[in-house]
C-alpha cells in the first residue's frame, strides 16, 4: 500500500511539473517505446512462449508488430492531435474565437490483460503518454513472465518518474482501486468491470472498460468456391488463431443455415488439419490454456452430457500440458453454460437456423457483443446487421483484423464495454477536451443584464 501511495505521489509531482505536457516529452516516450520493443523482440518471444506457448510469428502479428505500428502511428500524429481545434461560433458571439484544447487528465491507471499481455498493456500506454499523462500500469498476474519482463524493461526505456509498473494479483488490484485516479483504463471481464466502475464512482473517476462477451460469426451462403474457402479460413483464424480462442474479439459461436452446416463443418475440419496438423497438441502453432483454473472452467463447459453429445470434432484434453484440442460442437443446448457464458477457449459451437435472417433476432436476444462477424454477400442482410443490431464493431467477410486498424475506434457497447481506444481515439480517451472562448470587450448587448423593467417579452 505504501509503495502504491509513494508511486502515485511521485507521478503527481511529475505531472505537476508540466514536463509530460510538451510534445518533445511525448515523442521521446513514443520513440523509447519503439526502441524497447525493437531491442527486446527476442525476449518478448520467450516470455510469451513461457506464459501461453505462443509461436513467435503469432507474437509478432498480435503483439510486437501491433505495438510498433501503434507507437509509430502516434509518433507521426501526436503534434497534430495536441493542437487546439478551431470551433465555429454562432454569430451572437461575434467578435470572438472558439477552440477545443485537449489537455492531459493527470495520473492514470491502466490494467493490462494476460491473453495479449504486451499489446493490451502497451497499446493503452501509448494513448496515455501521447496525451501527456503519467501512468501506473498494473500488469496481469496470469502472464507472470511477460509481467516481470515489462516491470524490468519499462523503467530502462521510459521516463521512470512518469511511468511505473506495479505487479500483483487481486489484492494489489483492490489496493490500487482504493486510490484516487484521474482515469482508469481496464481490460478484463464484465464481472471485474463492475467492481472497477463502482470503485471509480467513489472519486468520480472516468473509466474506459474493455470487456468481453460472446462474439457471433454469421456464415451465409457464398457463390464462389474461393470465397467460401477464404471465409472458413478466416473463421478458423478468428476462433483458434488469436491465443487459441482466448481473445475478447475471438469468434465465440457461428450461426449458419441448417442446410449449410455439413459443408461448414467439413471445411472447418479440413482447415484445422491444414493449420495445426493431425495432432494439434504437438503443433507449435497453437497456444495452451493460460492456467489450471481456466482449463477446469473449459472442462466444466463440456461436462454437461447434452453439450458433450454435441461435439462433432476434437475436444481431447491434456491436463498436464493445459491443452485442449480445437473442438466443434453442433447445436449444444442454448440454455447450457457454453451458450450463455463467454467461452474464451478453443471450443466452437455451431448454431443452426432455418433462415440466416433469424441471426438478427438470435444476436439481439443476448447481451451486446464486442464484435459481430458476417460472411455474406447479401446486401440486405448486411444492412439489417448494421441497423438492427448493436455491437462494439461489425466486420464483413473477415475476422479480428479490425483490431489493428488505427483509424477505427475499438471498444464495446453495453455489457461488452464502455469507451474506446486506438489511434486518435486512444489520445481522446486519455484527454479532456477543454472549451476555450476568447472574447473582446466590445460590443455589449444591453438586455443581457438587469434591470429589465423596460423590456417586454413577446410570446
Ligand atoms: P479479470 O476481470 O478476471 O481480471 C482482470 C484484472 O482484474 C486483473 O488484473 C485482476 O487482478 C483484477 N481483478 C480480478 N478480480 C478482482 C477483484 N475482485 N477486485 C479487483 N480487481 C480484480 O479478467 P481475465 O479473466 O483476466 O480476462 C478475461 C476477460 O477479459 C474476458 O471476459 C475477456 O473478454 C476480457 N478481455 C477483454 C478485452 C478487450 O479488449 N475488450 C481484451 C482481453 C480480454
Amino acid at each position: 500500500m505504501e509503495k502504491i501511495e509513494e508511486s502515485i505521489a511521485e507521478l503527481r509531482q511529475t505531472f505537476k511539473s508540466g514536463r509530460t505536457r510538451s510534445a518533445l516529452w511525448r515523442k521521446n516516450q513514443l520513440r523509447a517505446m519503439i526502441k524497447l520493443i525493437t531491442e527486446n523482440e527476442e525476449r518478448a518471444y520467450q516470455v510469451l512462449h513461457e506464459d501461453l506457448g505462443k509461436h513467435p510469428v503469432e507474437v509478432y502479428r498480435d503483439e510486437v508488430g501491433v505495438i510498433k505500428k501503434s507507437a509509430k502511428y502516434s509518433l507521426s500524429c501526436v503534434e497534430k492531435w495536441m493542437a487546439p481545434q478551431k470551433a465555429h461560433l454562432p454569430l451572437i458571439f461575434f467578435p470572438a474565437r472558439g477552440e477545443v484544447m485537449p489537455e492531459p487528465l493527470g495520473v492514470v491507471l491502466i490494467f493490462g490483460a494476460w491473453n495479449f499481455p504486451l499489446s493490451l498493456t502497451l497499446d493503452p500506454l501509448i494513448g496515455a503518454i501521447s496525451a501527456g499523462n503519467t501512468v501506473i500500469i498494473k500488469t496481469s498476474e496470469l502472464s507472470p513472465s511477460t509481467s516481470s519482463f515489462l516491470a524490468k524493461t519499462i523503467p530502462l526505456y521510459l521516463d521512470s518518474k512518469a511511468v511505473k509498473v506495479i505487479e500483483g494479483g487481486v489484492d494489489v488490484s483492490e489496493q490500487l482501486l482504493k486510490q484516487k485516479w484521474d482515469k482508469i483504463f481496464f481490460t478484463g471481464s464484465p464481472r471485474v468491470g463492475r467492481i472497477v466502475m463502482a470503485a471509480a464512482a467513489e472519486h468520480l473517476t472516468p473509466v474506459t472498460l474493455e470487456l468481453g462477451g460472446k462474439c457471433p460469426a454469421i456464415f451465409d451462403k457464398l457463390s464462389k468456391a474461393y470465397d467460401v474457402k477464404t471465409a472458413v479460413k478466416r473463421i478458423v483464424g478468428g476462433k483458434w488463431g488469436p491465443c487459441s480462442g482466448q481473445a475478447c474479439i475471438g469468434i465465440d459461436y457461428v450461426l449458419v443455415e441448417e442446410k449449410l452446416a455439413p459443408l461448414l463443418i467439413d471445411l472447418l475440419k479440413t482447415t484445422l488439419k491444414r493449420f495445426y496438423g493431425e495432432r494439434p497438441k504437438e503443433s507449435k502453432n497453437m497456444c495452451r490454456v493460460v492456467n489450471k483454473h481456466n482449463f477446469e472452467r473449459l472442462q466444466k463447459l463440456l461436462e454437461d452430457p447434452l453439450v458433450a453429445a454435441s461435439i462433432v470434432y476434437g475436444g481431447s484434453q491434456d491436463e498436464e500440458r493445459l491443452f485442449i484440442e480445437p473442438a466443434i460442437l453442433l447445436d449444444p443446448p442454448l440454455d447450457s453454460q457454453i451458450m450463455t457464458e463467454e467461452i474464451f477457449g478453443p471450443l466452437l459451437p455451431i448454431i443452426t437456423l432455418n433462415n440466416i435472417q433469424e441471426s438478427i433476432e438470435f444476436i439481439n436476444s443476448r447481451p451486446k457483443p464486442l464484435a459481430i462477424y458476417a460472411f455474406t454477400e447479401d446486401e440486405s442482410l448486411r444492412r439489417r446487421i448494421l441497423s438492427e443490431t448493436s455491437s462494439g464493431s461489425v466486420t464483413f467477410n473477415d475476422s479480428i483484423i479490425q483490431f489493428i486498424c488505427d483509424t477505427l475506434p475499438f471498444g464495446g457497447v453495453g455489457q461488452s464495454g464502455y469507451g474506446k481506444y486506438h489511434g486518435k481515439y486512444s489520445f481522446d480517451t486519455f484527454s479532456h477536451e477543454k472549451a476555450v472562448l476568447r472574447r473582446g470587450f466590445f460590443p455589449e448587448l444591453k438586455p443581457r443584464y438587469p434591470p429589465w423593467n423596460d423590456f417586454k417579452l413577446k410570446f
